[in-house]
């Protein structure tokens, strides 16, 4: 039987940054991958351009994160934003930073930032195995001992010291993370949270699907709960077959899931015109009636062709008709609120990150080390931890590792 410092489950963002750590401090580590390569999730990350992390200020930054933005505190004072940038060019992988404050490799390539991480995790000794799967820990006096490896031909024990969970969430679950770490923290005695996708699209009652693939910019979309104002964002969305998608869906879709697992009213209100308050707009309509005549005219210099339909409808007006003072009220109105009931959510194959995971209360926020199981570590995406889009969750992945893999080292 081998005998390891440090195993660590699951070579994404958590696990490689975890095990580079712990071996340059001179562990013998090995990173375990059920998938063929690591890091599969950081290659598709950033629709293939990979948002690394921000350049938010460290108050600024814990405001995204969820459901207690506290437990990070330690890790990211430890291992910050800004920390993770000079990681990452000290090993030759340039970065810009780009509006929103988001860092990405100048290269543009997330497929850069998996490689770069794989290959400083092997520079520094780190053994890793691919296509081995961990099938359960064995456990013994509150230690875990080993871990059960299936590598496809044959099953084999491998021991080690100190164990890290790094195995992600449940979303995307075609990159490998498929949820087994969870089934590991429950062997091991750890509550596991409400499980629910976050960053997802989002279901709309009675949907049009005419609206399909059709993406609005710089208009400004709002969360209601049983009439109450939650939340708003400004910038681009994008109809599907459902529903809603787009960078600014997914940043309300948390709030909007968790009205909808709650049996609340959650509600979507679109404001197209969101530069322009109604005044404005009725002094635009205005100019513009010197030169049309119907209501179809009108909206032709105000929308995409393919929303008039259902933005009449939505407006109550006939597009054939000519304008009336009625009709100019009521797209007025109608440009800035537009209204979609939301009905659901898209499933976990869909989301950018699961919400829920190993409870808060069972891990130690200053190391990262299990409260019930004396060597026992958890980092990354399958701590009950996720924020919204713009490099925050990889960084969360990333500041948790560092501190698990720094906290194993003091204490070996
Ligand atoms: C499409 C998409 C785009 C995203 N874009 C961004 C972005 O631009 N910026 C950002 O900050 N975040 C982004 N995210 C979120 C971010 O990628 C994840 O939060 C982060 O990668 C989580 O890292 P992790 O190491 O915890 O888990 P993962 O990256 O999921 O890695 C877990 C690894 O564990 C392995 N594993 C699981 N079970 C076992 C087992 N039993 N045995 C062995 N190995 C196992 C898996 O195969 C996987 O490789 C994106 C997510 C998606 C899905």
């Amino acid at each position: 039987m081998q005998t390891y410092d440090l195993i660590i489950i699951g070579a994404g963002a958590a696990g490689l940054l975890g095990a580079g750590t712990a071996a340059e401090k001179g562990l013998k580590v090995l990173l375990i991958e059920k998938m063929e390569k690591p890091a599969r999730k950081i290659r598709i990350s950033g629709k293939g351009r990979c948002n690394i992390t921000n350049t938010k200020q460290h108050d600024d930054f814990l405001s995204h994160v969820y459901p207690d933005s506290r437990f990070l505190n330690p890790a990211l004072r430890n291992f910050s934003n800004f920390k993770t940038i000079e990681f990452f060019n000290s090993l030759g992988l340039k970065t810009v930073t780009e509006r929103g404050e988001r860092v990405f490799p100048e290269s543009g390539k997330a497929w850069d930032v998996a490689e770069c991480l794989i290959k400083w995790a092997k520079k520094t000794g780190t053994e890793i195995i691919c296509n081995a799967k961990v099938k359960s820990l064995n456990i013994e006096n509150d230690k875990i001992c080993s871990v059960n490896v299936d590598f496809g031909n044959c099953e084999k024990i491998i021991e080690a010291k100190y164990f890290l969970i790094a195995t992600g969430g449940i979303s995307y679950p075609l990159t490998g993370s498929t949820g087994d770490g969870y089934t590991f923290a429950k062997q091991a005695g750890h509550t596991v949270t409400d499980l629910r996708p976050s960053l997802v699209p989002l279901k709309i009652k009675n949907h049009n699907t005419q609206l399909n693939k059709l993406q609005l910019k710089n208009v400004s979309l709002s969360l209601y709960v049983d009439g109450n104002y939650i939340d708003d964002e400004f910038g681009e969305i994008e109809f599907n077959k459902t529903g809603i998608t787009g960078a600014l869906t997914l940043r309300l879709s948390r709030k909007a899931v968790g009205a909808v697992i709650a049996k609340k009213h959650a509600e979507l209100r679109l404001d197209l015109k969101p530069a322009l308050n109604c005044e404005q707009l009725k002094n635009r309509i205005a100019r513009e009636m010197q030169t049309v005549k119907t209501n179809h005219a009108l909206l032709c210099k105000l929308l995409p062709q393919q929303m008039l339909a259902v933005f009449a409808e939505k407006a109550n007006i006939k597009l054939q008709n000519r304008i009336t003072d009625t009709d100019v009220e009521k797209i007025i109105n109608s440009l800035k609120n537009i209204t979609f009931d939301v009905s659901g959510f898209n499933g976990f194959d869909e989301a950018i990150v699961t919400a829920g995971g190993v409870s808060l209360k069972e891990i130690d926020s200053k190391t990262m080390k299990s409260k019930i199981m004396k060597n026992l570590y958890f980092a990354g995406e399958i701590i009950d931890l996720d924020a919204g889009t713009g490099g925050y969750n990889l960084q969360i992945a990333f500041s948790t590792a560092r501190l698990a893999a720094q906290s194993i080292v003091n204490r070996n």
